[in-house]
């Protein structure tokens, strides 16, 4: 398939180009000393990830340690209570540690160990991307220093336990407003002090190159396997693909299962409480090009030009921009892209739960919500859903907010 002279027949040999673009979004923006060791990853990243050593290892953890595959569900009572068009969703909440996350954060500390470093270093906000980390880490027996907020710390207190039980080192963060932000920052400063033995691991497709690409490449077990089960159990390709989109690694992992296929691919982006700035995080959908931590991709901005606050009902959505691969394909037209507000993901959320016996992440259940939606419209055919992690997480956070539906 081709769109504008970008073939997806050949598309991953291209895209990112070897300074780390997609057109013109992605990139290296930053410091020189951090950009040496950026560059020392992506040397090594190219080197190692041919190996059949290393190709053979990631097999083996998959299967042994992560669990995967993980499957595909027919939701044959959901399907049915939206009409006629079958929803089915590919089970990442049953993959080790009840995420998708934990996909790349193997391969990345994978990487760190070949590259003989002793260390990985992170940021975390909700403490989702640190407790992946941090169960990494300990499975290579490397150190692992997790900087966050001390408002999230406070915040986020059983994700804090398990990096601490799993063996890591959280630094608190007590700059400015003690959050994420902050935290990245923190975590750049220790790393550009540390590069000769540590190695920085990003929690999504985002951030300075080799990071979108690396990311993407690891994630992309879940389209890979997705597809062929999915034509294993239906004897065909799915009509359409949808996933939620934060920083957007359980998207690209998924869409890039199916980008040369002729599938409708749908990323959905928080609406949180609706269309003004601040109320949401759907930088897609509403924001403008710009430079951020590190890349060139759309962002939400605010008067200064800055990156603009953002909310969304769901943790690991609120970022208030996308991976630039996203950036890419939104403005190629291959994935179309809209958002879910809080309500109906709550709504989603309640359902799946009730009809199928799966609690969702809040975070997928806006990519479920959207499905729904897209049956009703379809009236038939078939929508492959990522569900991107289990919704245990979210439990204490639903029912003091919305109660027990
Ligand atoms: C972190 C997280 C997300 C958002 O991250 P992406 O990089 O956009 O995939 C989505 N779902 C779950 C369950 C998460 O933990």
């Amino acid at each position: 398939m081709k769109i504008n002279n970008v073939d997806f027949e050949t598309y991953f040999k291209n895209y990112p180009n070897e300074q780390g673009y997609f057109g013109k979004y992605g990139g290296a923006y930053i410091a020189p000393e951090l950009k040496k060791a950026m560059d020392e990853i992506t040397e090594a990243y190219f080197t190692i990830c041919k190996s059949t050593k290393f190709i053979d290892e990631l097999r083996k953890i998959r299967k042994e340690f992560q669990g995967r595959p993980t499957p595909i569900s027919h939701l044959e009572r959901l399907s049915r209570s939206v009409g006629n068009a079958q929803i089915y969703v590919k089970r990442e909440d049953l993959n080790h540690t009840g995420a998708h996350k934990l996909n790349h954060c193997m391969g990345e500390v994978l990487l760190a160990k070949y590259m003989g470093k002793k260390k990985v270093i992170a940021e975390t906000g909700a403490g989702q991307h640190g407790v992946a980390m941090a169960t990494a880490a300990a499975y290579f027996g490397l150190e692992c220093d997790i900087y966050m907020g001390a408002v999230d710390i406070k915040k986020q207190a059983p994700n804090v336990a398990k990096m601490k039980i799993l063996g890591a080192n959280v630094v608190e963060v007590k700059e400015g407003l003690q959050t994420l932000k902050e935290a990245v920052d923190a975590a750049f400063k220790a790393y550009a002090n540390e590069y000769k033995t540590a190695i920085y691991c990003i929690g999504s497709v985002v951030g300075p190159h080799p990071f979108p690409m690396m990311v993407r490449d690891f994630q992309s077990v879940v389209g890979i396997e997705a597809r062929e089960q999915f034509v294993s159990m239906t004897g065909e390709l799915p009509d359409a693909v949808v996933a939620c989109v934060g920083g957007g690694s359980n998207a690209m992992g998924m869409f890039s299962g199916f980008l040369n296929d002729p599938v409708k691919i749908y990323g959905v982006e928080p609406l949180g409480r609706g269309k003004k700035l601040g109320d949401h995080a759907a930088s897609l959908q509403y924001g403008t090009e710009g430079i951020m931590h590190g890349f060139n991709s759309i962002m939400l901005k605010d008067e200064n030009g800055d990156p603009a606050p953002v909310y969304s009902v769901a943790s690991g959505l609120d970022y208030p921009s996308s991976g630039p691969e996203h950036a890419f394909l939104h403005e190629l037209g291959r994935v179309n892209y809209d958002a879910i507000g809080d309500d109906e993901t709550i709504d989603a959320f309640f359902t799946l739960s009730r009809l199928e016996g799966i609690i969702p992440a809040i975070e997928s259940a806006h990519a479920v919500a959207y499905a729904m939606n897209l049956a009703k419209k379809m009236g038939k055919g078939s929508i492959l859903v990522c569900l991107s992690g289990r919704g245990d997480k979210d439990l204490d956070y639903v029912i003091e907010n919305y109660g027990i539906r």
